[in-house]
């Protein structure tokens, strides 16, 4: 095949032949160079200008996630998957299928090959081998070294001062380089025995004293900006001062341990009996009482506060195997640019606090304490829940274009805040807010939003070591009113059970967590839980607007009788004195289809219908929104999807009831342009949807656009994702 000629032709050559051999419109061939980026070496079909130009990391969009898993993929809707990166260099807009192989040889992949077709094309296993066949003789053109010098890719005996690239999970989005810092290891015992234990029991009460005002600074500190952390650290001032704790390490003192060796004595008891324990909850636990521990050991060693605040580059990415949520804030957070984690989970309490800092997280980025020294160049890439370690220089400056394109469409995004959201045809729509922190409420001005339109009550639930009480929870509550400051805020009543566990409740062990015992469920038949939440909201509401709302409701009987809870609840608060909320809207989630089929009875009954796609789509076609085998699978696009939204539209419409939609639907701008033509006006997203989505709404005529989608719907297509992309692009609409 294609024999004769320099590398480059030959490679030219192959890829013309694969596309004609295989009926395709695109054939690209990417090589890999240092620091694992992939560069288009030969293309036909896509923009030739875009040869040796186009780069992708490992693990960047469909190509980059062929070589970091090596293995084939082949998707007939390639632009709606999640890892669709696309380059607009290339001009690959028109084409929807996609399918690409790696290129493999001595076991290293050292490129990818691919096909594309502008029809929506199934692949079959046949299609796959066929190009993998190809993919081989491929391989062996590179192996040449003609194309790339294999010196370039050598691995030298010394792996560890290679540039190298480590995959972990995204804690948090966003991209940072700076020089590593190693978390300052625990301090080690020299002297475990002591003549004076009266004299080791004051130096403990000192370093405990030091210790709490350390932790009261950390509290004021981080009470500036509230939020969740706030509380974490007072649940560290808790545990500092178990009495428990300390009576055991004060025994230990007393049989003649220095107060150091005591400390670690207790901690290591506490391991020890922790060491069997699977559970994530106790586990997080643990890590808080070995921070406590390292801490307090810390100001026994007279060292305290800040951490190697002087000797701190002025930016740099902490490296640690896990960190505890106050050893963070330890660090100057105007400083810290990043975080890599060996372990840590989403959920852990070191990720929230990095969220609040709106720092990018990789965690569970296994052996990275090997393979980083102290200030060594690293990135940390947040997006895709990788770490490049002395990447190369083509790698960093992939990296500063990306972070580059990054901020010009935050620019960009950010100057659509002061523009309407208003269709080209005149057509106000609302803009809300999906929020769950205290953290999220800045978005809420920031974007321009017009209000929450869900807030997940159970976030603050989640993160909590026990149920909030009443007190706390209003609290909460209220804050969030002060913030929204006369913007309508839609709380959404604890939505827990399935995926959503709390850690001081009871695991259930179900089945079908998503069809069993959670939300609205749960609420009725612990009336005493729905009762506190619903009081909390009334007290923090008490004469401002109040909108709540009840989750997975399937039956009108269950919205009545949480009403009725409500109800109660409102006469209580007349009882006890307290002014009832100036207006008070009450409402459901449209997410279990059964509701779809008793409107009659529940329109007359509710204010407001917020659509939870992401549960809805999950339950109208049997699919789970948490298994990646039916990822894509149904589309939110489908004639069956779009009908029951339409059908809402118009039957909300007619009954006066305000509708709007808060599943991530709205945050996709194809997506919510459909819901544009199905009739929605109010669209409730994540914080960083809204520039693109309100460029979206601003470029589209929605007259134009609801009538081609009446056209559509009686199509037997299993989506109508295409057509609507047909549409934006013949009508200029921005996606
Ligand atoms: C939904 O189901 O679309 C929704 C917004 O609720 P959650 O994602 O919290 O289940
Ligand atoms: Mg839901």
């Amino acid at each position: 095949m294609a024999a004769g000629g320099t590398a480059q032709s030959r490679l030219d050559k192959i890829v013309m032949l694969i596309a004609a051999e295989m009926g395709a419109d695109v054939c690209s061939c990417y090589v890999m160079r240092a620091g694992e980026v992939l560069e288009l070496f030969a293309t036909i079909g896509l923009n030739l200008d875009a040869v040796h130009k186009t780069r992708l990391r490992v693990g960047e969009g469909l190509v980059g996630d062929i070589a970091a898993h090596a293995r084939p993929v082949a998707l007939a809707n390639a632009p709606s998957h999640p890892n669709f990166a696309y380059r607009p260099e290339t001009g690959e807009d028109p084409f929807d299928s996609f399918m690409g192989v790696p290129i493999l040889r001595g076991g290293r992949v050292r490129g990818v090959l691919a096909i594309q077709h502008i029809a929506r094309r199934a692949y079959d296993e046949q299609d796959v081998e066929t190009l993998e066949t190809i993919a081989m003789v491929v391989a062996e053109l590179v192996a040449t070294g003609e194309l790339v010098d294999n010196r370039e890719l050598q691995v030298a005996n010394d792996l560890v001062l290679l540039p190298s690239r480590l995959d972990g999970v995204s804690l948090n989005r966003g991209i940072a380089m700076a020089m590593a810092v190693l978390h300052r290891p625990q301090l080690t015992i020299r002297q475990m025995v002591a003549d004076d234990p009266e004299l080791e029991l004051r130096r403990l009460r000192e370093a405990v004293d030091s210790m709490h005002s350390a932790i009261d600074r950390l509290l004021i500190l981080s009470g500036e900006t509230g939020g969740e952390h706030h509380e974490i650290i007072e649940t560290y001032r808790m545990f500092a001062t178990d009495r428990g704790w300390l009576s055991r390490i004060r025994e230990a003192i007393r049989t003649g341990l220095t107060a150091e060796a005591a400390v670690q004595q207790v901690q290591n008891d506490n391991r020890a009996r922790m060491a069997s324990v699977t559970d994530s909850y106790i586990r997080e636990r643990q890590l808080d009482l070995d921070d406590i521990t390292n801490r307090l050991l810390q100001h026994l060693a007279g060292r305290q506060d800040k951490a190697d605040g002087g000797t701190l580059p002025d930016a740099f990415v902490l490296v640690a195997r896990n960190l505890g949520p106050a050893e963070l804030l330890d660090y100057d957070s105007t400083r810290l640019r990043g975080l890599v984690l060996e372990e840590g989970a989403a959920y852990s309490h070191v990720a929230i606090v990095a969220r609040a800092l709106d720092i990018p997280v990789v965690g569970q980025c296994t052996g990275v304490l090997n393979r980083i020294d102290p200030l060594d160049f690293v990135i940390v890439d947040g997006d895709h829940g990788q770490v490049f370690v002395r990447p190369a220089e083509d790698i960093t400056e992939a990296f500063l274009k990306s972070i580059e394109v990054g901020e010009e469409r935050k620019r960009e995004f950010a100057a659509a805040r002061e523009l309407e959201s208003v269709t080209r045809d005149g057509v106000a729509v609302r803009l809300m807010l999906n929020a769950g922190l205290l953290i999220d409420l800045p978005h809420l001005h920031a974007t321009g939003a017009d209000g929450i339109g869900l807030y997940r009550t159970e976030i603050p639930f989640m993160v909590r070591h026990t149920y909030p009480d009443t007190a706390v929870q209003k609290e909460t509550y209220a804050k969030v009113l002060d913030e929204a400051d006369g913007k309508p805020v839609t709380f959404r009543t604890l939505d827990v059970g399935g995926d959503k566990t709390l850690p001081y409740f009871p695991d259930l062990g179900e089945e079908n967590p998503a069809l069993g015992w959670r939300a609205i469920r749960i609420g009725l038949d612990r009336p005493a839980m729905l009762r506190k939440q619903l009081r909390a909201l009334l007290w923090a509401a008490s004469g401002r607007d109040l909108r709540v709302m009840f989750p997975m409701v399937a039956e009108v009987s269950e919205f009545l009788r949480a009403r009725r809870i409500l109800d109660l609840e409102l006469r209580r608060l007349d009882q006890d004195g307290v002014a009832r909320p100036r207006d008070l809207k009450v409402g459901v989630m449209m997410e279990v289809p059964a509701l779809l089929f008793q409107l009659d009875a529940l329109l007359p009954h509710i204010d407001f219908m917020s659509v939870g796609s992401n549960d809805l789509l999950q339950y109208l076609f049997a699919s789970d929104r948490g298994n990646p085998m039916l990822n894509n699978r149904y589309d939110l696009l489908s004639p069956a999807m779009l009908s029951v939204l339409r059908m809402l539209v118009r039957r909300c419409d007619e009954a006066g009831v305000q509708l709007s939609l808060c599943g991530e639907m709205a945050s996709r701008p194809l997506d919510a342009m459909a819901l544009l033509g199905c009739g929605f006006r109010t669209l409730s997203m994540s914080p960083g949807a809204f520039g693109e989505i309100k460029t979206m709404i601003r470029s589209v005529n929605v007259d134009v656009l609801q009538r081609f989608l009446d056209s559509l719907l009686g199509r037997p297509d299993r989506s109508l994702r295409q057509h609507l992309l047909a549409f934006a692009r013949d009508h200029g609409v921005r996606l």
